[in-house]
């Protein structure tokens, strides 16, 4: 997607703390954090948001849920971590390209509502 925010960070055209990349994902620390550890944890080819994920994007939104613990210790999150997924408008999903939050850091994060 040529003028998708996320998209643009993947290629490299918009700068971002990248923590973590392998072939399928792309973990950043999000630029507004809440918590001492916020990271946002994205496929690297588009998808607009869990609303629109297909059976082909199955392995991709698996590899993103299987490297969130390590990415979250990495970053100091040693004793656990909330990932959330935001969809569409009533999930008060801002950037429709799907990312998951990785929020964390050395205190509990609080009820989730
Ligand atoms: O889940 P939602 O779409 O509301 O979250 C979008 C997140 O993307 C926000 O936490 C915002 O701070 C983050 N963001 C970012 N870097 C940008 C633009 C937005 O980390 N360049």
């Amino acid at each position: 997607m040529q003028d998708c925010l996320f998209c643009r960070i993947v290629r490299g055209e918009i700068p971002a703390a990248k923590v973590y990349e392998d072939e399928e994902v792309l973990a950043f620390r999000d630029i507004q954090p809440q918590r001492p550890v916020h990271v946002l944890v994205i496929p690297k080819r588009h998808i607009t948001s869990l609303a629109h994920a297909t059976e082909a994007d199955i392995p991709v939104l698996g590899r993103m849920l299987a490297v969130a613990n390590q990415i979250a210790v990495d970053q100091g999150s040693t004793d656990g971590f909330r990932s959330i997924i935001n969809t569409g408008r009533v999930g008060g999903q801002e950037v429709m390209h799907v990312h998951m939050h990785i929020v964390g850091g050395q205190e509990p994060v609080g009820p989730m509502l």
